[in-house]
């Protein structure tokens, strides 16, 4: 119920017989009040809401455990979803409002060999329901709004297209959540192809992509993904997103220490992105033990950064939030299966 847009609420009960400023009412319960039985939904008839419990559910996450950093109040939740299932969310405060990070599939099955989300594969996709429900389980655990989003939790937002879109357009819909559009980030290893489909859709969300290397050969070594689309490829999707949206595109690059952290490595990439509209989000890589990454130093990733600069390409250190909690990129999933 909770993956249904007002206008499918409206044909499904003029199906049924119900006058259409139900479906509003309904549509209500579930994104301005953010309720998760279909009980709580007072204003329905009992006949209704029993007719809608035999037609569907409200498959709302639910927290399962849930972790504050003492360092700057980041929380990081694990949500158990249908089936058993767990997925991981994050709650960020910044200077310009919370934000929520958030899962789009269980697991993930890009193989990014950093990347601790993708060690079991992926289990399945998550429906747009259960994207909006982490919002608003951290919304009512917190009682803060959440005012931006971005799909970097666990999974490949673009390998789940259908559901994302579905996801974004409900998450716009000024009846519920009432997101702009360009406070929602969609981060993506890079499908070209879906790319240009997101292009094709007119919408003003921030693409990010992870790039993580300046050329094919680096790149390859660190994201499977690399051998099917060629760098150019990717940044050629990028230059077309940036033109027809007007907006800058984040290309993200996790500084992994003796892979890709070198002066040769940051020259070869500002010598890529001279004609682009776009920003560089360096992440000093988060040590993922099963791989034997270890971050770039500090004075490591500093120099990258102005060596980026110099070239003239903005550039930027991600902060880190959460350093203690486990806060990054699968890790605190991947902790909760291995002792529960
Ligand atoms: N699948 C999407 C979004 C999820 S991951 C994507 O690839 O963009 C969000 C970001 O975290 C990506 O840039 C990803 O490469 C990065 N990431 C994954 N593991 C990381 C790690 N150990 N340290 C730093 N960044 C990591």
């Amino acid at each position: 119920m909770l993956s249904m847009t007002l206008q499918e609420w409206e044909e499904i009960l003029k199906q049924w017989g119900e006058p259409k400023f139900r479906a509003k009412q309904i549509f209500d319960w579930l994104h301005k009040k953010q309720i998760t039985e279909i009980d709580e939904m007072t204003n329905i008839s009992k006949g209704l809401r029993e007719k809608l419990k035999q037609n569907g559910k409200i498959a709302c996450v639910k927290q399962v455990k849930k972790l504050v950093s003492q360092i700057d109040g980041t929380t990081k939740y694990l949500f158990e979803v249908e089936n058993g299932l767990i997925i991981e969310s994050v709650f960020m405060r910044y200077h310009y409002g919370n934000t929520a990070c958030i899962s789009t599939q269980v697991g993930c099955r890009m193989g990014c060999s950093f990347c601790a989300s993708t060690l079991n594969g992926v289990e399945r996709n998550l429906t747009a329901g259960e994207m909006l429900s982490q919002i608003y389980e951290m919304q009512k655990d917190t009682g803060e709004r959440i005012s931006s989003v971005v799909l970097m939790g666990s999974g490949e937002p673009l390998d789940n297209y259908e559901n994302v879109l579905r996801f974004i357009c409900l998450a716009n819909d000024k009846n519920g959540l009432c997101l702009g559009q360009r406070h929602i980030t969609l981060s993506t290893c890079g499908l070209v192809e879906k790319i240009y489909d997101l292009l094709e859709q007119d919408l003003q969300i921030t693409l990010a992509v992870s790039l993580h290397a300046p050329n094919d050969a680096i790149r390859q070594k660190i994201m499977p993904i690399a051998k099917k689309y060629k760098m150019q490829e990717i940044l050629q999707a990028c230059k077309e997103y940036s033109d027809k949206t007007k907006r800058r595109v984040t290309l993200e690059y996790a500084l992994i220490q003796d892979i890709n952290d070198s002066d040769a490595c940051a020259e070869e990439l500002a010598s890529k992105l001279h004609h682009m509209l776009c920003h560089v989000n360096l992440i000093p890589v988060n040590d993922v033990k099963e791989r034997n990454y270890r971050k770039s130093s500090e004075e490591r990733v500093q120099k990258f950064a102005s060596l980026m600069e110099k070239k003239g390409i903005e550039t930027t250190v991600r902060r880190k939030l959460g350093s203690d909690i486990d806060a990054a990129c699968g890790q605190l999933r991947k902790s909760y299966h291995s002792f529960s």
